[in-house]
């Protein structure tokens, strides 16, 4: 099992963690890789890393949909609403790769999803062939 240091820089953010993954796949042969995160209030997700702007919109539409004080939240850290964001987005991947290469699409980017920062999180990698 191997471990990817994730560092985040504010709050709310998606970073980009492609190439630390691609750095775990074997050279040759088939299977899957497994991203986990133990955190909760950070995710895992998959989506376009061309254009930054969808980032910013998923960020957006993620923050106006749950803010983090809303009439009748409880938790006491008053960061339910990243709580919730984690959930939503998923604590793990399953991604297949094959001869050194993740076989993600064209257009298509890893990402930490960083809910309650900016700290340093971990994600777990397990290869199996
Ligand atoms: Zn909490």
């Amino acid at each position: 099992m191997k471990t990817i240091k994730v560092q985040s820089n504010r709050r709310e953010e998606l970073v980009e963690i492609t190439r630390e993954v691609a750095r775990e796949i074997p050279a040759s042969g088939e299977g899957i890789c497994v991203l986990y995160t133990q955190h909760t209030t950070c995710g895992l997700t998959i989506n376009e890393n061309a254009d930054p702007d969808v980032k910013h919109d998923i960020l957006l539409f993620l923050k106006n949909t749950i803010p983090q004080f809303y009439d009748g939240f409880r938790h006491f850290e008053h960061n339910a609403d990243a709580h919730i964001k984690s959930s939503l987005m998923g604590f793990s991947l399953t991604i297949p790769f094959e001869n050194g290469k993740l076989l993600l699409g064209r257009w298509q980017g890893i990402y930490l999803c960083e809910f309650d920062g900016a700290r340093e999180r971990k994600v777990l990698v397990k290869i199996i062939t």
